[in-house]
């Protein structure tokens, strides 16, 4: 299965000297460490074009494993202090709800199928990781037979500016951003969200119960999903994928609190 990721672009020739340099230093130790303290040190010792290769191997692994990694995260339930809410509150608005949920990392992990999926500033799936560690692809907004599948690196338009994101995504990811949103110079902010969207938002995050509004906002998506700009990335996309993360994160009896304080891999579900 890692063949898939192994044979992708490694944007070698477009990085800089300084981080190339840094990448065959580190690719260089592995390389002598395998030769030294394991098998591989004999079946390179008479044939420096096989040691050769374990290195040419060594430097890409390093390369895809860089853009290829993703991290594993899942939703957290957690108590915040009241003066801290607002900050939480990504649609800029006070709610009564104590209880709120924050992203965590659990682990990095590569897959194969996620990282066939090209990058847009305006996605139309977000990754859910789910307790059995697959990972699984949701539709955030109404996608057309035949249309292309974008997930987000990372940079969307909901958080920054076009001059940013494009910063970002070259230094991190080697290519110049050409998605729809960046060849229009179009932004629009998720605060300029119309009234009637503002409204239905707002009565969704006065109930802490994920399950029941779900239904409600996937018929909205769908009902209204047609109209959106294709370079609007809207509050509604940020709050489905958001619940749907939630729905699919383990719950505070899951938590295993090991002896130094950290909790431990999550419970598997009968979900
Ligand atoms: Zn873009």
């Amino acid at each position: 299965m890692y063949d898939t990721v192994h044979v992708l672009a490694t944007n070698q020739k477009r990085r800089s000297c300084k981080d190339l340099a840094m990448l065959i230093f580190f690719a260089s130790i592995v390389h002598r460490l395998l030769l030294e303290r394991t098998e591989l040190g004999t079946l390179c010792e008479s044939n420096p074009a096989r040691s050769k290769l374990l290195f040419d191997l060594l430097l890409r692994h390093v390369q895809t494993s860089l853009i290829n990694k993703k991290q594993v995260s899942h939703m957290k339930s957690c108590e915040i202090d009241q003066e801290d809410e607002y900050e939480f509150n990504y649609f800029g608005y006070d709610s009564d709800d104590e209880e709120q949920y924050e992203e965590r990392t659990h682990a990095i992990a590569v897959y194969p199928l996620f990282s066939m999926v090209n990058h847009s500033c305006i996605p139309n799936v977000a990754p859910i990781h789910l307790l059995d560690g697959r990972c699984a692809f949701v539709a955030s907004r109404p996608i057309a037979a035949g249309e292309q599948l974008f997930d987000v690196y990372g940079f969307a338009t909901m958080e920054f500016d076009r001059s940013f994101r494009l910063l970002c995504l070259e230094q991190c990811y080697n290519f110049k951003c050409r998605c729809a949103v960046c060849e229009s110079f179009s932004y629009v902010s998720v605060r300029n969200m119309n009234q009637e969207e503002e409204k239905f938002l707002r009565a969704l995050s006065d109930s802490m119960q994920v399950e029941k509004h779900l239904p409600k906002l996937i018929e909205y998506m769908n009902e209204v999903g047609r109209r959106y700009p294709k370079h609007q990335y809207t509050a509604a996309e940020v709050m489905l994928v958001r619940s749907l993360r939630i729905i699919h994160s383990y719950s505070l009896e899951d938590d295993v609190e090991n002896e130094f304080g950290y909790f431990g891999v999550p419970a598997r579900t009968n979900s």
